[in-house]
């Protein structure tokens, strides 16, 4: 089999495409290959898909494609120019390579695969692409898959504050908590920002929605009041949010006991931070008898630990009338306990506690949101902080968006038309 006929089958050309040479440089490691198109074919005109003939051949263009065992390969082609009657010349798209790509499709394929695994610096060393090519191709995978993504509102969405830089800078990421995907990523976390998102749809969309979890953030309440229908019954403030008040509140009590103690002399509290911070199931067993005999001594700090335990079973409840009641008793030992930090954490919940109950109709929490946030925490180590906003969303939504980022056409049945790098697109023979 002569080299242009075994690079033909390689890679599924067809006719009017044929290989008329192939270049092999070993030493710098490359092989070469040329397409030119049959004379007499008929094209469509990319605009309108009318039929026409070829007008000239544009200048010669080079994609880089997989390599061909370990030498990089590269096709060249003169792409057919058509004259259309209504459009004029217009150039017939490569078949093999998006509009103004330097790479075939399943070169960028690959190369999406690699950003998958690795940051964008790896995927470059790992490819051979510069930064900046790698980094384009995961911006224009981001651009295609939201152009193809069906425009919905998910039916349970997840809000959540992420900050973004130092300096106490603040996105807020929207999730579709059914799917476990990043829908959007928008700027700072104030009532506008989120209003520009629910902004995007209809009322009746928004009548849609069935509930949203969120942080007890005012801006997202208001925001969310102001364009959800319903709001009131949908809104459910998440449980790990809910019961992170009471436990920063046990620390809170602990800290201040510390420091009476300490000035006295008496160092029991030293080194069980973290104790007082755990479920009781949690506590290892090498430091059970420690932390029972701590309990003890009738200490502030272990009647908080207490308060914030009790409050756990709070979340077992089946109905939320039954719910209510539990919370009820639980706010006057609360509030009663004349520990402050824990009397103003059951007050925060009281204030808000209409919409910490709707969590015993819908059973949605945040956390499907946090995974992802570990997932954006480690995207962001990835790069360097992300010091440019605007890659830092692309990112996010890159890994966390579900979104079909491929080049490649995929079948309905979801896999690829064709392994080749060819399709008849455009050409009638
Ligand atoms: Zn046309």
């Amino acid at each position: 089999m002569r080299d242009t006929e075994f690079y033909k089958e390689l890679l599924g050309l067809r006719d009017p495409w044929r290989v008329t040479k192939v270049e092999l440089d070993s030493a710098a490691g490359r092989v070469d290959v040329w397409i030119e198109d049959r004379s007499g074919v008929q094209w469509s005109c990319p605009e309108c898909s009318k039929q026409a003939s070829v007008y000239d051949h544009s200048e010669e263009r080079v994609w880089r494609h997989l390599n061909t065992c370990q030498f990089g390969t590269y096709i060249h082609a003169r792409l057919p120019r058509v004259r259309c009657p209504e459009h004029g010349v217009r150039q017939v798209s490569a078949p093999w390579a998006e509009h103004g790509s330097r790479f075939t499709m399943l070169y960028e394929d690959w190369v999406i695969d690699i950003l998958k695994e690795c940051d964008v610096t790896g995927a470059n060393h790992l490819t051979g692409t510069s930064w900046y090519e790698a980094w384009s191709v995961m911006e224009k995978a981001v651009e295609r898959g939201l152009s193809r993504k069906e425009k919905r509102i998910p039916d349970y969405l997840g809000i959540d504050e992420k900050s973004f830089a130092k300096r106490h800078r603040y996105e807020t990421v929207v999730c579709d908590l059914k799917r476990g995907t990043v829908e959007c990523v928008l700027e700072d976390r104030k009532q506008t920002s989120l209003e520009g998102y629910y902004g995007q749809f209809s009322k009746e969309e928004l009548k849609g929605i069935k509930a949203i979890a969120m942080d007890m953030w005012d801006p997202y309440i208001a925001a969310t009041r102001a364009r959800v229908p319903g709001a009131e019954e949908k809104i459910v403030f998440d449980r790990f949010h809910v019961t992170r008040y009471v436990t920063d509140a046990v620390d809170k009590v602990r800290r201040q006991e510390h420091k009476i103690l300490m000035a006295k002399g008496e160092e029991c509290l030293k080194g069980t931070k973290h104790l007082w911070l755990m479920n009781e199931e949690h506590i290892p067993e090498w430091r059970k008898e420690e932390f029972d005999d701590i309990r003890k001594i009738k200490l502030k700090t272990g009647r908080a630990w207490a308060i914030k335990e009790s409050l756990r079973h709070f979340w077992e409840y089946r109905y939320p009338k039954n719910a209510e009641k539990y919370f009820k008793r639980w706010y006057f030992w609360a509030t009663h306990s004349r520990l402050k930090p824990m009397i103003k954490a059951a007050k925060t919940l009281k204030s808000h506690l209409s919409n910490i109950l709707t969590y015993f109709k819908h059973r949605i929490t945040n956390s499907v949101t946090e995974g992802l946030n570990s997932k954006i925490q480690t995207i962001k180590q990835m790069a360097c902080g992300f010091r440019n906003r605007e890659h830092y969303r692309k990112a996010i939504l890159f890994h966390c968006g579900g979104l079909d980022l491929y080049a490649r056409v995929l079948s309905k049945t979801g896999s690829s038309l064709d392994t080749t790098i060819f399709s008849m697109a455009h050409a009638k023979v």
